[in-house]
C-alpha cells in the first residue's frame, strides 16, 4: 500500500488550505462544533445561515464531489476527497452536510437509478440540500433488523407508518433516507426496502431530543401516513438490507476524526506553553502518545480507504477505523479537561476558560462518539467476527 500523496493532490491541499483561510476566519474555529458531528446542527439564525454559506461555498468548488465518477461531476478520486475533509477537520469548517455528501450520495451512486441520480446528486453537490437518516426507532438500534415502521403498497405509492429516532438535523432537512418493512413475511433482513424521503410530505412529525450539552441536535420523527412516491425506493425492492449495509460503511468511514483530535492537540499545547504550564511526566507521557494515535488513527483510515477506493468490501477495516478515531477522540477530550485541572471543566461563557470553553464542550461532545454510527461495541462484533473469522455467539 502507498499512502504518499503525489504533488497534484499535495497542491490541492494548499488550494483547500489557502480557501479556509480566505474563507473562514481563524477565530470561529471554535464555535460551531466538530465537523461531520451532529452538533453542526444546532445553529440557528445567522449561525445557520453562515453554516449553509459554508457548505455551498465549498459545492461552488465541486468538493462536495471529489469521489464521484467523472459522469456525475466528480473527478473519480476518493484520495482528494480525503484531502478535503482532512483539511476541514482540522481546521473545524463547517463546510459539509456529513449524511448527504458522507453517505447517502455514495450509496446513490452504487444502487440508484439514474432518475433518482439525476434528481438527488446535483443538490448535495451544489451543498444545497441537506439530508437526515431514518434508521434508529426506539426499540431498535444495534439490531435495527427488528425495526418496525412499515411501507404499504397502494397504488403508485407506498405508505409509511412508524416511529424513528436519534435523527440528527431532521429539524433543518429538506431530505431523509427511509428504511422501512416492506415484507412481514420474509426473514426479518429480508423484508426490508430503502426510500428517498421529502420531509415536507404531510404526515411527518418532527420533534426535538436535546442532547447532553443542552442542544437540540436530534429529534424524533413520527411517520403517520406518509405517501412516497414508489420510484423514491432505492436498490428495489426487499433489498434495503443491503442498501443500508453500504449506508452504514460509509457512516463510519466519515467518523475519520483523526484531523479534528489533531488540532484539538495542538491548540491545547499552544495554550499550555503560552499560559507557562509545565506538565509533569505522567502527563507529557500521555500527550505524546496521543500525538502518536492521531497517526495510528490516520493509518487505520487511509487502509479503509484504499480498499474502498478499490471498491472492494470494507466493513471489517471501517469498523475498526470508526472505532479507533472515536475512541481516540474521547481520549484526548478526556486529557484535555484533566489536564487542565479545574479550568478544563469551565464553560464557553466563563472568562477563565482555555480556548473558549472547547475542552469541557468536546469532552461531552465525544462522549457520544461511541453510539453514533453505531456503537463500539458493535464495531468490535464486526472485527471478531468479519475480520478474524470468528463466530457469532
Ligand atoms: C449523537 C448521535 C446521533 C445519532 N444520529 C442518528 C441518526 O441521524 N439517525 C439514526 O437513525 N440514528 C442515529 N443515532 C442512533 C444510533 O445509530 C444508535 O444509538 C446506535 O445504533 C445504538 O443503538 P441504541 O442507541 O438503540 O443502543 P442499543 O442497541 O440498545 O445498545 C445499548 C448498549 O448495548 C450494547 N449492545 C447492543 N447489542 C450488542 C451486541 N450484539 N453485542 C455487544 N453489545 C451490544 C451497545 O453497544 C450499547 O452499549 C444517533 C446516535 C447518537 C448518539
Amino acid at each position: 500500500m502507498d499512502f504518499g500523496y503525489s504533488q497534484q493532490e499535495e497542491s490541492f491541499r494548499e488550494e483547500v488550505r489557502d480557501f479556509i483561510k480566505k474563507e473562514f476566519p481563524a477565530d470561529l474555529r471554535w464555535k460551531f462544533g466538530v465537523t461531520f458531528t451532529p452538533s453542526v446542527q444546532t445553529h440557528e439564525g445567522k449561525d445557520w445561515e453562515y453554516v449553509s454559506g459554508m457548505r455551498a461555498k465549498f459545492g461552488a468548488k465541486g468538493w462536495h464531489s471529489l469521489s464521484w465518477p467523472e459522469a456525475y461531476g466528480g473527478k473519480n478520486s476518493l484520495f482528494l476527497q480525503n484531502i478535503a475533509w482532512e483539511e476541514i477537520l482540522y481546521y473545524n469548517v463547517p463546510a459539509v452536510d456529513h449524511i448527504g455528501v458522507t453517505f447517502f450520495a455514495p450509496t446513490l451512486l452504487k444502487f440508484g437509478t439514474e432518475e433518482q441520480k439525476k434528481k438527488y446528486l446535483p443538490g448535495i453537490a451544489k451543498g444545497e440540500t441537506y439530508w437526515c437518516e431514518l434508521l434508529s426507532e426506539p426499540d431498535s438500534g444495534s439490531d435495527l433488523a427488528s425495526l418496525k415502521t412499515t411501507a404499504t403498497l397502494d397504488g403508485d405509492y407506498y405508505v409509511l407508518n412508524g416511529q424513528k429516532t436519534w435523527n440528527t438535523g431532521a429539524h433543518k432537512t429538506q431530505m431523509g433516507f427511509v428504511l422501512t418493512r416492506t415484507d412481514m413475511n420474509l426473514a426479518r433482513h429480508r423484508g426490508l426496502s430503502y426510500f428517498a424521503l421529502d420531509m415536507n410530505t404531510p404526515g411527518i412529525t418532527v420533534r426535538p431530543l436535546v442532547n447532553i450539552l443542552g442542544e437540540h441536535e436530534f429529534n424524533e420523527v413520527f411517520l403517520d401516513n406518509v405517501r412516497v412516491p414508489k420510484e423514491n425506493m432505492v436498490g428495489g425492492l426487499n433489498k434495503g438490507w443491503y442498501v443500508t449495509m453500504m449506508t452504514l460503511d460509509y457512516e463510519r468511514f466519515a467518523q475519520m476524526f483523526y484531523p479534528a483530535v489533531r488540532s484539538y492537540l495542538d491548540g491545547l499545547v499552544a495554550y499550555l506553553k503560552e499560559a507557562g504550564i509545565k506538565l509533569d511526566a505522567a502527563f507529557r507521557d500521555r500527550l505524546a502518545y496521543l500525538y502518536s494515535e492521531c497517526e495510528m488513527a490516520k493509518m487505520i483510515h487511509y487502509r479503509a480507504m484504499c480498499i474502498m477506493a478499490k471498491d472492494s468490501p470494507s466493513t471489517y477495516e471501517v469498523a475498526m477505523d470508526k472505532m479507533y478515531n472515536c475512541e481516540l477522540a474521547q481520549r484526548a477530550a478526556d486529557f484535555g479537561v484533566q489536564v487542565l485541572n479545574n479550568y478544563g471543566g469551565l464553560c464557553g461563557n466563563s472568562k477563565y476558560a482555555p480556548l473558549n470553553g472547547w475542552p469541557s464542550y468536546y469532552y461531552l461532545d465525544t462522549s457520544s462518539y461511541t453510539m453514533m454510527a453505531g456503537t463500539s461495541e458493535i464495531d468490535r462484533n464486526v472485527v471478531a467476527t468479519q475480520g478474524l473469522g470468528l463466530p457469532n455467539e
